[in-house]
């Protein structure tokens, strides 16, 4: 019996369970404050997309459901528009008020999500105000050619540059960013080891400046900041001056830093001396990919790992382990500080490692559709929206 065989069932029953139970309290909760609502949507509906199972486990009524609230977290003003959180963040006024209030302010990662999660839904972004999304990628720009998340905000990292991007790939119209800026921010990014940095070293004084680094908070769901910068440089249209998005030699020593974040486990961990983590799986699995060197990993050690962090009644955790005494079903949406308990983050991270990087097996529970490693959705969803986004 090959490896390959030996692998449990990969749980798509379960996972389906998982992430349609979460999903459907979305649209109608506003009893909380949840700033990364869209987000957690995206990894929902992304899951159910890559599983396969969106429309048949999902009625048309609750697909047309889920396309109308996002719809209502488009918002409009003077620095253009874009998506923003929740509708919980939606003043009672702003039917009457053209200029969005703080709270109403769109977010860039929600933009980023919420059109990709529109593309899942098969809409047909007749709705999509594109002339307000470029002003308000300009809007979001800052002069060292990095992106905040809402304009004047002082986040700004590499999540937002990959967001900004993949949002002008989606537009076919980059006429919203400085992309020889951006390229130069992501380039500073860099680090000795081959990794990526969530901004310049030089300029993170006192702060962690290690790859990876992941909060498992709001705002920072996208995580992987090494994977945003590769993918950024590649969906980059390229530049007369510097045409290629990696040197051979830096290309050859990011590989060699992303392969040994593959520990005995067969997970990816997100830094040196770190437990491996199902997110990073993708993170570090999808680099790969980007690079061009898809079978320097082992993809049975990888089937293997994720099989063991599948929680029992469904859904995938960050890391393997039953909780002690854990027999009810966790459908809370956030990633939970409990390694043991799934959460839509990993489950749909897991997932999306998976498609790249399939195990050899018989097993056809283990088999799920191509994905986009540039754009994190499913081939067809992302083909979706590069066909229907662009303006006709
Ligand atoms: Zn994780």
């Amino acid at each position: 019996m090959s490896q390959g065989e030996a692998l449990p069932p990969l749980a798509r029953g379960g996972h389906t369970l998982h992430c349609t139970r979460c999903v459907a309290g979305l649209p109608s909760s506003q009893t909380e404050i949840d700033s990364s609502r869209l987000a957690l949507a995206f990894y929902c509906l992304g899951s159910l997309d890559l599983l396969d199972t969106l429309n048949a486990k999902i009625s048309d009524a609750d697909r047309e459901s889920w396309k109308e609230w996002i719809w209502e977290q488009q918002a409009h003003g003077k620095y253009g528009t874009g998506f923003k959180p929740s509708s919980y963040m939606t003043p009672e006024d702003a039917s009457v008020n053209d200029e969005y209030s703080e709270n109403d302010t769109p977010h860039l990662i929600m933009t980023y999500t919420g059109m990709l999660s529109l593309a899942i839904l098969r809409d047909n972004f007749d709705k999509l105000d594109r002339p307000g999304i470029i002003k308000f990628l300009r809007s979001c720009q800052r002069s060292d050619g990095s992106f905040s998340s809402i304009p004047d905000s002082t986040e700004s990292d590499l999540r937002l540059v990959y967001c900004a991007f993949a949002i002008s790939t989606f537009l076919d119209d980059w006429s919203g960013v400085d992309i020889a800026k951006s390229v130069t921010f992501i380039k500073r990014c860099r680090t000795y080891e081959g990794g990526y940095g969530q901004e310049p070293c030089a300029e993170a004084q006192g702060r962690d400046c290690h790859l990876f680094v992941f909060l498992h908070e709001m705002l920072t769901v996208l995580g992987g900041t090494t994977y945003c910068a590769l993918a950024a440089l590649h969906l980059a249209p390229s530049l007369p001056n510097d045409p290629l998005p990696l040197t051979p030699r830096e290309r050859h020593q990011t590989v060699r830093w992303l392969i040994q974040n593959q520990d005995d486990s067969g997970g990816f961990r997100g830094r040196t001396g770190k437990d491996a983590d199902a997110c990073y799986c993708f993170w570090c699995g999808a680099s790969l990919q980007i690079l061009g060197v898809p079978d320097v990993l082992d993809p049975i050690a990888l089937a293997a790992f994720l099989a063991r962090c599948q929680f029992k009644y469904g859904g995938i955790a960050k890391a393997p382990g039953e909780h002690p005494g854990q027999d009810f079903v966790d459908t809370s949406l956030e990633p939970s500080a409990d390694p043991f308990s799934p959460d839509p983050y990993h489950t749909y991270l897991s997932l999306a490692a998976l498609s790249i990087h399939p195990p050899h097996t018989s097993d056809t529970t283990w088999k799920l559709d191509a994905l986009d490693p540039l754009l994190n959705a499913r081939s067809a969803t992302a083909a979706w929206a590069r066909e229907k986004i662009p303006a006709q």
